[in-house]
């Protein structure tokens, strides 16, 4: 994918000013901004944000969230076309860009993470999204280093196993976020992607717990040709890293193929068998390996068709995650 280096400004309805990126605080630090990029209405300002939200409430337009951190990939571009399907033409839908820096560790790569709005912008505009919500920190976290923010979302059992136990703040930033996006935009769905299964799965159940009267939709994993999770992360992978990282992929089809072997394969053996096919590539360490059903999360000790599975590996110094129904 085509990344283009140099910022210009918008071409046309700018009415604000815009800054290259950020990387020590987040990447966007202009002042409230409210522009319109060739028919991709941008907005940092969570009180324009709620207004217009209001509005379209008002004018029975029905509203779809697609909640992203940008870098964009035909993945999110995925869930911006099934958000379109579910509100119609003449719903509305909002990409959230925002790089939420509570969901990241203290040793993640938050700094690092990949950023390129000019681009996000674009595909944005291709796909037909409707506004780009796209807040600074100072909007979302207001005094947050002065201790003026201290309120947070926890969802306090579906997040403490696999990416809760690896990273363990992850999903308290996730589901924070997630909910105040939820307050600012006010949408009828939201759409998730499978590629982060447990992150969809608790979602809903905050959703639920909370009467967030909102839809979620969880849309199906997108894929490289080799079989690689589409994923921003992807960018890190470079030279012979790439080539190895379909390795979750190849581990998931193993998994899928004992199983259709011998219909229930005990978890324990499956784990090892799994974590010596992936330990098999020069720079892979697995960093966790689960069997589940697949909507509580419940690990199974029998994998059976209809198990699903979970893993995370790094590839280099890059984690990576993928899942399957098996
Ligand atoms: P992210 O920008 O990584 O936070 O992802 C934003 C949304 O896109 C999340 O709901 C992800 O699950 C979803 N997503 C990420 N990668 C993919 C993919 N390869 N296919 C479909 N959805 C994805």
């Amino acid at each position: 994918m085509r990344r283009d280096a140099a910022w210009n400004p918008p071409e046309a309805g700018a009415t604000g000013i815009f800054h290259q990126h950020n990387k020590t605080d987040n990447c966007i630090d202009w002042p409230c901004f409210n522009a319109n990029f060739s028919g991709v209405r941008i907005i940092s300002s969570i009180a324009t944000m709620q207004q217009l939200a209001k509005k379209w409430q008002r004018m029975g337009k029905r509203i779809g969230i697609v909640p992203t951190m940008g870098y964009l990939h035909s993945g999110h571009l995925s869930l911006v076309r099934e958000a379109r399907q579910h509100v119609g033409r003449a719903g509305r839908v909002v990409l959230s860009l925002y790089v939420n820096p509570t969901q990241f560790g203290p040793k993640e790569d938050f700094s690092k993470y990949p950023r390129d709005l000019k681009h996000d912008l674009k595909l944005c505009r291709a796909t037909g999204v409707d506004v780009v919500f796209t807040p600074g920190d100072k909007e979302m976290y207001p005094n947050k280093s002065e201790n003026g923010f201290s309120t947070y979302v926890v969802e306090e059992s579906l997040s403490r196993m696999m990416e809760g136990a690896s990273r363990p703040t992850h999903f308290r930033g996730v589901t924070t976020i997630v909910a105040k996006l939820f307050n600012v935009a006010l949408p009828d769905v939201a759409v998730f992607g499978a590629k982060d299964w447990q992150q969809a799965t608790i979602i809903k159940r905050m959703a639920a717990d909370l009467n967030f009267p909102v839809k979620i939709i969880v849309a199906p994993t997108l894929r490289e040709r080799d079989g690689l999770a589409m994923s921003s992360r992807n960018k890190y992978l470079v030279g012979d890293l790439r080539r190895q990282a379909n390795v979750l992929w190849r581990a998931i089809q193993a998994a899928q193929a004992a199983v259709k072997r011998s219909k229930a394969v005990p978890a324990v053996k499956l784990k090892s068998d799994l974590k010596r096919l992936i330990e098999s590539e020069p720079d892979a360490q697995l960093d966790y390996v689960e069997f589940f059903e697949p909507d509580t999360l419940s690990p199974v000790l029998k994998v059976t068709r209809g198990t699903h599975l979970a893993l995370a590996g790094f590839l280099g110094k890059t984690r990576l995650i993928d899942n399957a129904q098996l």
